[in-house]
């Protein structure tokens, strides 16, 4: 076993939880699994262009750590894309931090966050829709979420 690590922050909490390539039946499906953790590295460094040590800040871990948790989710989505495999979000070391809602629009499916204290959206960002949404269910913050052990 891994020596125990200290709960990584994660500010967005995963929905969408599995993609599946094309065209290619369960059976002979291979899937690669990333972490939650991983997903907020990805976010933090290549969507929100934050430098790894504001990144790591984020995630409350060092650096060189957070350096290693983007390595290793840029290996998984890379395996997947290259060799065609599912990607599975699951797990890892991490605890839900800063409260956000998660809102679903049932026209697109597209979903996104609305930070707290605001009201609740009046069309769908996405595609405009009007009040055509909802709250996703299970999206519950500062609640500390682990990996079973084995
Ligand atoms: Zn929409």
């Amino acid at each position: 076993m891994a020596r125990p690590q200290k709960r990584r922050r994660v500010a967005a909490h995963p929905q969408v939880s599995y993609f599946k390539p094309r065209g290619i039946p369960m059976v002979q499906l291979e899937e690669v699994r990333l972490t939650v953790d991983e997903r907020e590295a990805l976010r933090l460094a290549d969507l929100d262009n934050l430098s790894y040590e504001v990144a790591g800040r984020r995630m409350g871990v060092s650096r060189a750590t957070f350096g290693r948790i983007l390595q290793r989710a840029r290996r998984a989505m890379t395996d997947a894309l290259i060799h065609g495999k599912a990607i599975k979000i699951e797990g890892g070391n991490y605890r839900v931090v800063d409260e956000g809602r998660l809102f679903a629009c049932r026209h697109c499916e597209s979903r996104w966050e609305v930070p707290p204290g605001s009201g609740r959206p009046t069309a769908c960002p996405a595609c405009g829709a009007d009040q055509s949404f909802r709250i996703s269910a299970g999206f519950s913050s500062g609640e500390d979420q682990m990996e079973p052990s084995p």
